[in-house]
């Protein structure tokens, strides 16, 4: 078995709530992988479970990363580095604004060592994190380069576990009766989370389909993406299936990455009042609503919430004007 250190706080609940089934028209069952942990939760603390332990096994001191300014997995890796007794060099897109909040505050709150680059010094990330990696071999901080959103087939893998973890709930009678789900709806960034999910869902059945909204790039984009992920997680656990059949939309991205519609701004203001349950402006958000305008619905469904507080955090100027 792949070796993993334990950071997030498992199992995380299934929840289902009333006004949200009502409101949705399907029976929606809640995955909160927001509570993994404290400020460090979250998605990418499943995934920085395997990745850390390959790090710690090969003697890094020093974990890099990178992702947009307000990038919740820059923040759990910096936060884990912590944690572990490690370093944390984040690479993130933009400029640091006047007032550090949300991610980048909690980021600089541990001590992480930040870097601000270009949109086009971006592309060029994987560059950029192995120099930073050899150089700082030669200061005697050996780094680990950690993909963008952990989104490889290593990282993946938490995902994998996670899909046996409600499978075991669902054996438990707590996702109501024991039937598979029609589909479990995600959002989708770097694609990491998806190709685990899917990998999973069918090893553990799950689901047969497995619906990841995206929040930036395309269809075949993250077809391509998904696929190369699918194929390193079966590289390195040849016992795996192959991925539960993919629906991925791409018509939810709203205005832009980071940025959400009014109408999308509305939506998660009114599913935090009638449910108590807090979307992010950046990922979930675009994915419930995405579920809320699914044609046709499905009638049982798992979403996964994939945390964000933080990202939602950052943005009171843009939801000021709706609440
Ligand atoms: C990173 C992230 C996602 C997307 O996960 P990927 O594995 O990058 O596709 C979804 N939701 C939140 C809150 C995230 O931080």
């Amino acid at each position: 078995m792949t070796a993993r250190v334990p950071l997030a706080h498992l199992p995380t609940p299934v929840q289902r709530f009333e006004a949200l089934d009502r409101w949705i028209g399907s029976e929606v069952w809640v995955k909160r992988d927001d509570m993994t942990g404290g400020a460090e939760a979250g998605n990418k603390l499943r995934k920085l479970e395997y990745l850390v332990a390959d790090a710690e096994r090969r003697g890094a001191r020093t974990l890099i990363t990178c992702g947009g300014i307000q990038s919740n997995h820059a923040r759990a890796t910096a936060i884990v580095a912590a944690r572990r007794g490690l370093r944390s060099l984040l690479f993130l897109r933009g400029e640091l604004p006047g007032t550090l909040s949300g991610n980048l505050l909690l980021d600089r709150l541990v001590g992480a060592d930040i870097r601000t680059i270009s949109p086009e010094q971006y592309r060029a990330r994987s560059e950029l994190m192995l120099q930073a990696a050899e150089s700082l071999t030669g200061e005697h901080a050996p780094g680990y380069v950690i993909p963008e959103g952990g989104s490889n087939g290593l990282g993946a893998l938490g995902y994998v576990e996670a899909m046996r973890e409600v499978a075991e709930q669902r054996r438990l009678g707590l996702c109501g009766d024991r039937r598979p789900f029609d589909a479990i709806v995600l959002a989708c960034g770097s694609g990491g989370t998806a190709a685990g999910v899917a990998v999973g869902a069918r090893r553990s059945g799950l689901a047969e389909r497995v619906v990841p909204i995206a929040v930036c790039d395309d269809r075949s984009y993250f077809e391509v993406v998904i696929a190369r992920i699918v194929s390193e997680m079966r590289a390195i656990d040849p016992t795996l299936p192959e991925a539960a059949e993919l629906t991925i939309l791409d018509g939810f991205k709203g205005p832009a990455y980071g940025i959400a519609s009014h109408e999308q701004t509305r939506f998660l203001v009114e599913v935090a009042r009638r449910t108590g349950l807090l979307l992010d402006p950046v990922y979930t958000g675009k994915a419930m609503f995405g579920l809320a305008n699914l044609d046709p619905k499905p009638r049982r469904v798992l979403f996964l919430h994939t945390g964000g507080l933080p990202g939602l955090l950052a943005q009171a100027s843009e939801l000021g004007t709706h609440l």
